[in-house]
C-alpha cells in the first residue's frame, strides 16, 4: 500500500463510500442543452440582507428564463454564527418576495428535491469522501501547526515583505512522513487537512465571468485548509463538492468571491469535476455625501430587508 493510501485510511477510517458512488447517487440532471441551474446559498444567520435578496432574485430569474432549476442550499458550517430558526427565516424571507425554490426547504423546515441534503451540516460524509480521495491521491495532507506557529510564520513573512500564507517553503507540514504523522496523531494533536497545491504563483489562469468578462489571476499556490479541526469543510471544498453534485451550471454570487476563483477552479480540476460558469454580481451601493460606497450591514439599517417592511415600503418597491 502506498503511503498516501495508508494515510487516507488512517485519517478517514470510517469513510467507505467512493466518488463513483456519489456520481451515481446524484446523476446529471438530464436537462436540455442551455438550461441553467442556479442556487441561493446563504448562511442561516438570521438576517436577510438586501444584497442577498438581490442575489436570490438574480439567481432565480437566470434559471427560470431557461426553464431551469433554482434551488436553496443552507451553508451552515459556521455554527457560531447560526441562529435558531435560521432556515425558516430564510425560507419565509424569500417567500415574502415571491421567491420559492424548486428544491430546498419548505417553511416548516422539511426538505424537498432529489439532490439533497440541502444543508451542509448534513453532508459531512460526502465532503469526507472527497477529502479522503484527495489524500489518497497525495493532494491533501494533515497540518498540525498551531495558531501560534502560524502567527509566527505570518510575522516573519510580513517583516520580510513577502506574501503571507501557507505555501512553498512555509508549508511546514507538507513534507511530514507517514511515521511523523502517526506520531502526531498518537499524541492527540489536533490537525486541519490542507490542499497540497500544485499551483505556481508565477503562472496565470483566466476564466470568463458571465457578467464581467475575461478575468485573469495567478494560479493558487496556497495550501488552503479543506477540512477544519472538527472535520467540517471550508467554503472552498464545500462549494466544489456541492455545486458539482447538485449539478449547478451557474454560480451567481457576490463579487467578493472573485479573488478566490483561482482556488475554486483548481479544486474542480483536481477533483475531476467540470467547473460551473461564474457570474459575480456587484454589491448594492449607497450614495453618501456625493460618493458611493458598499451598503454596510453594520452602519446602514437599510441593509436589512426587514427595515423596508418596518418603514411601510410595499414589497414591490423593494423588488424594483
Ligand atoms: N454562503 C456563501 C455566502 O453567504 C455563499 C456564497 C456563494 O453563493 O457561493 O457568502
Amino acid at each position: 500500500m502506498s503511503d498516501t493510501n495508508a494515510l487516507a485510511d488512517l485519517l478517514f477510517p470510517s469513510i467507505t463510500k467512493t466518488p463513483e458512488y456519489y456520481e451515481i447517487l446524484y446523476p446529471e440532471r438530464g436537462l436540455p442543452e442551455g438550461t441553467v441551474v442556479t442556487r441561493y446559498a446563504p448562511s442561516p444567520t438570521g438576517y436577510l440582507h438586501i444584497g442577498a435578496l438581490y442575489a436570490a432574485m438574480n439567481e432565480q430569474r437566470v434559471a427560470k428564463q431557461t426553464g431551469g432549476i433554482f434551488y436553496l442550499r443552507i451553508e451552515d458550517t459556521d455554527k457560531k454564527r447560526e441562529i435558531e430558526d435560521g432556515i425558516a427565516q430564510i425560507v419565509n424571507g424569500l417567500q415574502a418576495f415571491g421567491i420559492v425554490p424548486d428544491e430546498g426547504f419548505a417553511p416548516d423546515g422539511s426538505e424537498y428535491g432529489q439532490y439533497g441534503p440541502y444543508q451542509q451540516s448534513k453532508r459531512g460524509e460526502i465532503y469526507q469522501t472527497f477529502a479522503k480521495e484527495l489524500t489518497r491521491q497525495g493532494l491533501a495532507y494533515p497540518c498540525f501547526c498551531s495558531e501560534e506557529e502560524l502567527n509566527e510564520v505570518r510575522a516573519v513573512q510580513e517583516s520580510e515583505k513577502l506574501r503571507t500564507g501557507y505555501y512553498g517553503k512555509w508549508a511546514k507540514c507538507r513534507e511530514l512522513s507517514l511515521d511523523e504523522i502517526k506520531a502526531n496523531l498518537q499524541t492527540g494533536k489536533p490537525y486541519v487537512l490542507r490542499l497540497r497545491s500544485p499551483g505556481k504563483e508565477e503562472k496565470r489562469i483566466s476564466f470568463t465571468d458571465v457578467i464581467k468578462g475575461k478575468i485573469e489571476m495567478p494560479e493558487n499556490d496556497q495550501d488552503l485548509v479543506l477540512l477544519k479541526k472538527d472535520g467540517i469543510p471550508t467554503y472552498h471544498l464545500a462549494h466544489a463538492v456541492d455545486d458539482h453534485f447538485m449539478r449547478t451550471t451557474h454560480v451567481v454570487r457576490g463579487d467578493e468571491w472573485i479573488s478566490s476563483t483561482n482556488i475554486h477552479l483548481q479544486l474542480f480540476w483536481l477533483l475531476g469535476f467540470k467547473p460551473p460558469k461564474y457570474a459575480h454580481i456587484a454589491p448594492i451601493m449607497k450614495e453618501e455625501n456625493g460618493s458611493k460606497r458598499k451598503i454596510s450591514k453594520r452602519k446602514d439599517p437599510e441593509a436589512a430587508v426587514l427595515f423596508y417592511h418596518g418603514e411601510g415600503y410595499p414589497k414591490e418597491s423593494v423588488i424594483e
